[in-house]
């Protein structure tokens, strides 16, 4: 398998990385992708992958992150010199979040949709896929993307860690994006403010279009729920689109390696 999003440049595997990586290899994890959310992640998520073979890294800021970036001075400017490592395989995690968090509430919409556009500025600069994160905001995203159709490529990226509405999979669909499952697709009922199970988007997706990841140390599946992820659980991940679809785990792990080829093409 390959999780395609994670964040082993996080502080919770700041004292065991090096042993996490290698459970995930002996479990069979081909090829891990770190995520960045802010530029100090984001670097961090490129010495990692400049130290393991099979680690990659795509680097960006997350939406939630949005409201101390200017501060950084020419942040798009630093991400851009990261790219020129061929180990960045992507821009991410960009996107609209209008989940209120304890820290810093909701950052306003209007800088997250302006970090937002120019990160996908970015990817068009750079050729890079996208990696599109979304919390209760499926609307929106959709209405920068659009309006953003002339810079998105004919593979543009993936939505990663899925959730909204069928109307909002069906626009992620139509505009080519490649849609990503996590451990919380083993959660029973439905997450606070979502109204489309999950499981029923999982069924929707076509397998030629769905990418397994783990958003570790975050939505550990079941039955490990409540611990911390890790990128061996994306094996998890693998089996519960398998029950779900009615097909076996091994045709799910094949399509979803080649999916994950096909959006991040500097993955080798
Ligand atoms: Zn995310
Ligand atoms: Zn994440």
């Amino acid at each position: 398998m390959i999780d395609a999003h994670c964040h082993l440049n996080f502080h919770a595997f700041n004292k065991d990385v090096d042993e996490v990586i290698k459970r995930s290899q002996a479990a069979g994890v081909e090829r891990i992708i770190n995520t960045g959310t802010k530029l100090d992640s984001s670097a961090h998520a490129l010495q990692l992958a400049e130290q393991y073979d099979n680690l990659y890294a795509i680097v960006g800021v997350h939406p939630h992150h949005a409201d101390k970036i200017e501060e950084e001075g020419d942040w798009v400017g630093q991400l851009k010199i990261m790219t020129n490592n061929p180990k960045v395989v992507g821009i991410g995690e960009i996107g609209m979040d209008y989940f209120s968090y304890h820290s810093n509430g909701i950052v306003d919409p209007k800088l997250q949709k302006s970090v937002f556009e120019q990160q996908i500025m970015l990817a068009y600069n750079t050729g890079l896929p996208l990696q599109i994160h979304n919390r209760q905001a499926g609307e929106d995203v959709i209405e920068v993307l659009k309006a953003h159709r002339n810079y998105l490529q004919a593979i543009p990226g993936m939505f990663h860690c899925f959730a909204g509405s069928m109307q909002v999979l069906k626009e992620a669909l139509n505009l080519g994006f490649f849609i990503g499952f996590d451990g919380n697709l083993t959660y029973p009922g439905m997450a606070p403010g979502e109204t489309t199970a999950l499981s029923d988007i999982a069924k929707y997706v076509p397998l030629e279009r769905i990418i397994c990841e783990t958003d570790s140390p975050y939505l550990t599946a079941v039955p490990h729920r409540g611990q911390r992820n890790e990128p061996q659980y994306v094996i998890l991940v693998g089996q519960q689109i398998a029950r779900l679809k009615q097909i076996s785990y091994e045709k799910v792990k094949q399509q979803t390696i080649k999916n994950t080829y096909t959006v991040f093409k500097r993955l080798k």
